[in-house]
């Protein structure tokens, strides 16, 4: 068979098994193969090596782009001397991922400004990283998507599609109370992934005034029982990183315009 026509055939075979990049890169490979005279396995080795790479760097950047996160702040971004108490070890381990695995949830309680929805997207980044599905949304927001769905008989899907991600990120939860149906919803998307899927959740509110948030006092009561169950609890107790940034913008133009009070 000449030379053209194997090409062509071997486009075609790659192209049926899926492997696509391989077919893209072919070409450029048996030419360094011929001429730097790689052997077969070496030669076919870098090719599927070359396919896996692509494929996981897809899978990543699709995994980034379904989880919506308002900013893609990673942890290498966080200044941990802003955040003395936080422990950083537990940060390097969390990033690990082991979390996911044993269905741990993680709750980060603390004044604004503090870094909690950085690190709540920190730990979703990295999760996408390790291919998981993760989504990232307000409590506000999840609570008026599960309301509208229940208008459009909807609700069932969307329960279902909350409860298969691997990893839920619920910022925010707090900051705005919840009307009784979307407190019970929400409730039944965090009972549903409980031992099933981690969470993770960023407020600014104590577990003692949960209850104004969600309402009914009991239901609040056994939905903390369940997302406190193995969690692990960071209380960013540290000053506000906004804050500080903010002031000390405010001092250095103080000391760039002299005389100015
Ligand atoms: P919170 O969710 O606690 O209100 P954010 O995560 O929104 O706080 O942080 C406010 C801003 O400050 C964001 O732009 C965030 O990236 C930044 N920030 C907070 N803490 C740090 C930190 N330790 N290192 C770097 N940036 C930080
Ligand atoms: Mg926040």
């Amino acid at each position: 068979m000449s030379n053209v026509a194997t090409a062509i055939l071997l486009q075609h075979s790659l192209k049926s098994l899926n492997l696509t990049n391989m077919a893209r890169h072919i070409e450029q490979h048996l030419r360094q193969a011929k001429d730097g005279g790689i052997d077969y396995a070496q030669f076919l080795l870098e090719l599927t090596e070359l396919e896996l790479r692509i494929r996981s760097d897809n899978r990543e950047t699709r995994r980034l782009k379904e989880a919506k996160f308002p900013l893609l702040k990673p942890l290498e971004t966080f200044d941990f001397e802003a955040a003395p108490v936080l422990d950083k070890r537990l940060m390097r381990e969390l990033a690990t991922g082991e979390y996911l695995k044993d269905k741990r949830n993680v709750i980060l309680l603390g004044k604004s400004g503090t870094g909690k929805t950085h690190l709540a997207t920190a730990l979703g980044i990295e999760a996408c990283r390790q291919g998981q599905r993760v989504r990232f949304v307000t409590g506000y927001a999840l609570a008026n998507e599960l309301i509208e769905a229940r208008t459009e008989k909807d609700l069932t899907r969307l329960i279902g599609k909350y409860t298969r991600l691997n990893l839920l990120i619920l910022d925010e939860l707090g900051y705005v109370p919840f009307s009784k149906e979307g407190a019970e919803l929400l409730f039944q998307i965090l009972a549903e992934r409980h031992e099933r899927g981690p969470v993770i959740i960023t407020t600014n509110l104590g577990f003692a005034d949960w209850t104004q948030v969600f309402g009914d006092p009991n239901m609040t009561a056994a939905l903390l029982d369940r997302i406190t169950h193995r969690a692990h609890i960071i209380e960013c107790t540290w000053d506000s990183y906004r804050l500080k940034q903010s002031l000390k913008g405010r001092k250095t133009a103080a000391k760039q315009t002299p005389g100015h009070v």
